[in-house]
């Protein structure tokens, strides 16, 4: 049989960079000119309120324009791109698109800007489930979907397979973080429901602890093409250190499709892979006790227990946690906390002999609502929660939460990439 081929290519200039790509993958093959394509970009949020690094969280505009333009010189006219941003509070997808240029793509070649979450969705049965996927994507003819090579904390990685996450409407993305199930065995099964023709990963940057921006950005200089998805994630989690075996959502997938994980299997053309595998780390390291994060412990901040997120807490909230905790630390002066729990998810509950315990988010709340081991509850409420909420209610309970600490911490993210050229925003900017 033969083996699937992966293009991996030194990224130096976008669109030179993208054709040889695509051409080393033979990536256009199998589409015609007529074809209603969809772009599938990870355009996951972008937050217009505080600082925010966009590097190696959401694809870059320079590979999205690349591709656009080159679709275009090769005759394709029915060009889309498609997203369904996080919506919180509302969704921000035309704003998103504005802000990195897209609109310069829809005057010059005619692209459709597509906010899945103002469209229209339709229930899929997956045998045991359902979800509801964006109905553009299941009427495109082909999708070209074009994931950024990053880390993810509950995934080890977020490469194309999960990028298709984006295609589901907020409860179907919900259900992924089901309490019964493991998220892993869940999101793999969106790509056997969409015409995906081609997998790009855009991997000018790595993402070390991602798959937010309180994660750290490497430039990598790498594009990853297939028309094998499966085997692009395969190349691209080992780009990152990651043996697909030891990846729970590669290794389901491959074995849901009777296929191989061993690298020996898939043939890589362009740049040899060892000279670009480097490991980077994909999660916060946690106290044995399960008590908080080593920072805490290093700190020397006591009395307090913050229960590691698990699986099912989704990206609503689990993009709060990380603003949580610099929140909590901000509350330490010196002294020991008052013996408090942080737990949250749909599957935490509170322990016994906490004087007070924070039930971040509604489902923390909902579940912990009748828990005979609460003193007292401090219940964030809010799907996901609201950070102003949260320092109000622990300040009520007398926890000196700050909210400008936090705001603080952004601009630190930020400005760590500021003034260094390989950190260039207008790779984003288009
Ligand atoms: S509260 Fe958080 S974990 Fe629960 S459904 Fe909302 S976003 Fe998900």
């Amino acid at each position: 049989m033969d083996r699937p081929v992966v293009a991996l290519v030194k990224f130096e200039e976008p669109y030179r960079s993208l054709t040889e790509a695509v051409e080393l993958c033979e990536g256009f093959r199998g589409l015609d000119p007529g074809d209603e394509i969809l772009i599938k970009p990870n355009l996951v949020t972008w937050d217009f309120d505080l600082p925010f690094p966009p590097f190696g969280v959401i694809t870059t505009t320079a590979v999205v324009s690349a591709l656009v333009r080159l679709l275009a010189e090769r005759g394709f006219r029915r060009l889309t791109i498609g997203e369904a941003p996080l919506p919180v509070p509302k969704t921000q997808g035309r704003a998103i698109y504005r802000v990195l240029g897209y609109e310069k793509l829809r005057e010059t070649y005619g692209v459709e800007l597509v906010d899945f979450n103002e469209e229209k969705f339709e229930p899929v049965d997956f045998g045991d489930f359902e979800l509801s996927i964006a109905r553009r994507a299941l009427e495109a003819d082909k999708i070209i979907n074009v994931a950024v090579l990053k880390t993810h904390n509950q995934c080890k990685v977020s490469l194309g397979i999960k990028n298709l996450k984006g295609v589901l409407d907020r409860k179907s993305k919900m259900f992924c973080h089901h309490p019964d199930r493991d998220l892993n065995h869940v999101f793999p099964r969106i790509i056997d429901k969409l015409p995906v023709a081609l997998t790009i990963i855009d991997g000018i940057f790595a993402l070390e602890k991602g798959p937010g921006p309180t994660g750290r950005a490497h430039r990598k200089d790498l594009l990853i093409a297939s028309r094998d998805a499966l085997a692009c994630d395969v190349v691209g989690a080992e780009v990152m250190g990651y043996r697909a075996e030891e990846v729970p959502s590669l290794k389901f997938y491959a074995d849901h499709h009777g296929r191989s994980l061993d690298l020996a299997d898939i043939e890589v053309k362009g740049e040899e892979m060892a000279r670009h595998r480097s490991y980077v780390e994909y999660d916060w390291e946690w106290t044995r006790d399960n008590t908080g994060p080593i920072g805490f412990e290093k700190r020397g901040i006591t009395g307090i227990a913050v229960r590691k997120y698990d699986d099912s807490l989704c990206t609503g909230c689990s993009v709060l946690y990380n603003p949580m905790l610099i929140m909590l630390m901000s509350a330490f002066k010196g002294r020991p906390f008052p013996e408090i729990e942080v737990v949250s998810g749909k599957r935490q509950l509170a322990a016994r002999g906490f004087a007070k315990t924070v039930l971040f988010g509604k489902c923390a709340c909902e579940l912990n609502k009748d828990n005979p081991n609460i003193a007292e509850a401090i219940p964030i409420r809010g799907c996901p929660p609201d950070l102003k909420k949260f320092e109000k209610a622990m300040r009520e309970a007398g926890i000196e939460c700050s909210y400008a600490d936090y705001v603080k911490y952004r601009q630190y993210l930020f400005d760590r990439y500021k003034d260094r050229r390989e950190f260039d925003m207008a790779l984003y900017l288009g």
